[in-house]
């Protein structure tokens, strides 16, 4: 989806100086293993060739998404930009059936392996190419998501030997993930303890079979910051990237010294008096106190504003008199929703000169509180009885994103994907 900037009223503005700066500090905290950009989901939100060529200049060694067809994309976008394939490995962990592996072969896309068939699948592909399939197996090292158990990888173990000697496959990599890196109680702790066993016996069985992939990895940002015990050969950094914590309550963005990249922001489409005691928005589970002074802000659930928002999400309006710090009141509509601008006194009517904000003022939904105070994604995470990752990566398709550098200029062209 194109759009022009300017003829939607919204938009997310991202810092990519942000970006290459959080990729700096993270690799401060893993500085001996290889940086892996994950950029699935359209980079959180956040735009992903963008964000991808941020993360390669700022040194970020690997890209990766989830599903193929990302890194179909991902790979057609960088070698249009003229980047060389060995300077952009991207691995992509999503394995269904009947996938068009022998594009993705063809492509350089490293491939994750759980399972024996996975495995045929992509031998089948790669030997009708001549050409072999780079893979990551996967050992399920207590997520029970992917991966192959340790009862099943011994006969994963031997079928990969089989492939590599056949020349259908070069493995490149070992690999799992943390389910609870960012949880420092005694049993968050001895769980990640039994993750980093469980890989390291999935090792010894790859080992036994000959196999030395070169490239272990386990950690997302949660395990990056907080266990080096598993930074092991390369860590995958995600939402540290976009300058947010993996887990706010244990480390915030600014203890962390992450910036936040990503400041969703819409202009006041209506500023207006309305009487006291009136109901707002579907429902009228709000109503005015008082006579009062009404904000609306062009975006809704269907731009990925949570509706769990309604008369919670924090909001600051950047009004010539100073920001205002309010929030949402009522419920979230599909393409708008309402906030309180405060009292209006009785002699003050619509129009008035001094109303406390203008059609047009921006309305900031988050942004990054240490630099601009406004809201932050981990407070409308909390409101809506979520986490940051969720707030930003489902920002709806129709909210432009506006890639700028530090200074505010937009980078690139219009600065648009
Ligand atoms: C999304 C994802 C990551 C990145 O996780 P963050 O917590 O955002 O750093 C890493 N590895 C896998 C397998 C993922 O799915």
């Amino acid at each position: 989806m194109s759009r022009a900037v300017g003829t939607y009223p919204s938009r997310a503005v991202v810092d990519l100086d942000a970006v290459a700066h959080n990729l700096r500090v993270l690799r401060g905290r893993a500085p001996h293993s290889l940086q892996m950009a994950v950029v699935k989901a359209g980079a959180y939100g956040h735009g992903q060739l963008p964000v991808a060529l941020t993360a390669l200049a700022a040194g970020a060694d690997w890209l990766g998404v989830a599903q193929v067809e990302e890194a179909l994309e991902l790979r057609a976008a960088l070698d249009a930009h003229g980047v060389p394939r060995d300077s952009a490995p991207i691995l992509a962990w999503i394995a269904p059936s009947g996938q068009d592996w022998a594009r993705a072969v063809e492509a350089d896309i490293d491939l994750s392996v759980s399972w024996t068939w996975t495995l045929a699948e992509i031998a089948a592909a790669a030997r009708s190419l001549g050409h072999p399939a780079r893979i990551h197996v996967k050992v399920d090292t207590g997520m029970s998501r992917a991966g192959s158990t340790p009862e099943d990888l011994p006969a994963l173990a031997a079928a990969v030997r089989t492939a590599v000697d056949g020349g259908q496959v070069e493995l490149v990599g070992a690999w799992s993930h943390l389910s609870r890196a960012d949880d420092p109680s005694p049993e968050g702790l001895a769980s990640t303890a039994e993750h980093v066993a469980i890989f390291e016996s999935g090792l010894e069985v790859l080992a036994r079979a000959g196999l030395h992939p070169s490239i272990r990895h386990l950690s997302a940002t949660a395990g990056a910051l907080w266990h080096p015990e598993a930074h092991y050969d390369m860590v995958r950094i995600g939402i540290g990237m976009y300058g947010l914590s993996p887990d706010p309550e244990v480390e915030g963005s600014a203890e962390l010294g992450l910036r936040p990249a990503m400041r969703l922001e819409a202009p006041l489409t209506s500023v207006k008096v309305v009487a006291a005691d009136r109901p707002v928005s579907y429902g009228g589970t709000w109503r005015t106190p008082t006579r009062r002074w009404m904000g609306l802000v062009p975006l809704g659930y269907a731009d990925g504003i949570l509706r769990a928002a309604s008369n919670a999400g924090p909001v600051t309006v950047l009004a010539d008199g100073g920001p205002i710090a309010t929030h949402v009141v009522g419920r979230v509509c599909m393409d708008q929703f309402v906030i309180d601008l405060g009292p209006a006194r009785d002699d003050q009517a619509s129009a008035a000169e001094d109303a406390p904000a203008r059609v047009g003022d921006t309305a900031v939904l988050f942004g990054d509180p240490a630099r601009d105070r406004v809201p932050s994604a981990d407070q409308w995470a909390r409101v809506c009885g979520t986490i940051n990752y969720e707030i930003v990566s489902r920002l709806g398709e129709r909210v432009p994103r506006v890639h700028i550098h530090e200074g505010g200029n937009t980078a690139g062209g219009e600065g648009r994907e």
